[in-house]
């Protein structure tokens, strides 16, 4: 028995199976684009473990600073005796989000956790309760935020009843309905006001780029016209930037890309190198109306998660990995373009955020089961890569910006011959 299968028996045993793994063997170590399991044997990352790791794994100024501050202290909790690596993630945020309005951050422990917040934070604000989401849209899985996501499998199934008040609208997904971004926001605001009510409504919650929902990227014009919206609604404009921020599509967050400066923004994956952390961070005349008390928790902004974050912000800026993710999501789109696949209906994203989605030849109808051959025959050649989508026909690439070109061109090499292999 290899020694994946030994821990893959234990975890049999002792793991709830609602918990599953992309693959079933087990990590050894990780590094800036591979992972070795504990046989020995290399792999390709895709992944980064859903866009986290973007600095790579143990990027030395992450290490470097997590050893410095577990050897100083390890937790006095933010609201009980604070520190100062909490207030310099704020004041990163604060700067590296955009517009250049005054703002204020707060820290939490996942994305969900930061959602969930941005949404008390808007409800305070606005003193209105309704909050609209999209279809396709990921935003944890959490009460609240089960309530947010938008597929019933896996995330929701049976876990109901849901938080109240959560309304949603219609994505602009090119491929899927053809409109532009003023079409597609002009049909979403149409269902907005006659279905809730523009005075009913606290926030417009969207992802800039869907994540999970499969790297739906809006047509141009959407996401501002949604946002101008709400701005004359009086409602707050949340971008989740969750799985799109710290440099993953090229820039430091992917509102950017589309000019819009959101009230609120929500991040964690990829902003502390693979420590747990989250952040709100937005506008000061928004954060500042809650009361004293009202937001916080006993690990948010964790100080060892903190100095990580300042770590890895560094890394971003030193290496410019907004400029590496261009490259790397260049490089992968030049030769998913070159394939020469009947199923391929299209390949989109923005800068190291690239997707293909897979339909039966000639139509739209979507192709999980294929997905998932080419799937299983990317993990069986070591290239580990991720699927995505409400319909699960769509590939997602998340490799760790820090990747060498001749690992990332070894990644695609194994990716083109289980496109060529699979029809
Ligand atoms: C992953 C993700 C979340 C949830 O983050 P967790 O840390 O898993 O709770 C929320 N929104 C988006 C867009 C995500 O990609």
């Amino acid at each position: 028995m290899s020694a994946s299968e030994d821990l893959h028996k234990r975890r049999l045993a002792a793991v709830a199976p609602g918990v599953t793994s992309a693959i079933s063997s087990y990590v050894d170590n990780a590094a800036g684009g591979t992972l070795t399991d504990v046989d020995g044997r290399e792999w390709i990352d895709f992944a980064a473990g859903i866009a986290v790791t973007s600095v790579g794994n143990s990027a030395p100024l992450v290490v470097q600073a997590v050893q410095d501050q577990v050897a100083r202290f390890t937790h006095t909790c933010f609201m009980v005796a604070p520190y100062e690596s909490y207030v310099s993630v704020c004041e990163q945020l604060n700067a590296l989000t955009p517009g250049t309005f005054e703002k204020r951050s707060a820290l939490f422990n996942s994305g969900a956790e930061a959602v969930e917040n941005a949404v008390k934070i808007a409800r305070y604000a606005t003193r209105r309760p309704a909050v609209v989401v999209f279809d396709h849209g990921y935003h944890g899985r959490t009460n609240l935020t089960m309530a947010l996501t938008a597929k019933v499998m896996p995330y929701k199934d049976g876990f109901g009843p849901f938080a109240p008040e959560i309304y949603r609208a219609p994505m602009s997904y090119p491929l899927r309905d053809g409109l532009s971004g003023e079409a597609a926001a002009a049909r979403a605001i149409d269902i907005i006001e006659k279905q809730v009510g523009a005075s009913n409504v606290a926030a417009i919650l969207i992802e800039p780029i869907q994540g999970e929902g499969g790297f739906v990227v809006p047509a141009p014009g959407f996401l501002p016209a949604l946002a101008d919206w709400a701005r004359s609604a009086g409602a707050v404009f949340i971008a989740d930037e969750i799985q799109t921020g710290f440099c993953r599509t090229g820039d430091w967050f992917a509102s950017t890309h589309e000019g819009i400066e959101p009230d609120l923004i929500t991040t964690a994956k990829g902003i502390a190198g693979g420590l747990p952390l989250a952040g709100v961070t937005g506008r000061a005349s928004i954060m500042d109306t809650v009361h004293a008390g009202g937001l916080g928790g006993t690990y948010g902004g964790n100080p060892i998660a903190c100095a990580a974050a300042l770590g890895a912000i560094e890394t971003m800026r030193t290496l410019d990995l907004a400029a590496a993710a261009r490259r790397i999501g260049a490089t992968i789109t030049d030769r998913l373009a070159s394939l020469d696949h009947p199923a391929i209906a299209e390949v989109r994203g923005r800068g190291a955020m690239v997707a293909v989605e897979l339909v039966k030849p000639g139509t739209l109808e979507p192709d999980a089961a294929l997905t998932s051959s080419i799937n299983k025959a990317c993990h069986a050649a070591g290239l580990l890569t991720l699927t995505c989508g409400t319909y699960g026909n769509v590939f997602r690439f998340l490799p760790p910006l820090v990747m060498p070109d001749a690992i990332l061109e070894r990644g695609l090499d194994i990716l083109s011959h289980a496109f060529d292999n699979n029809h």
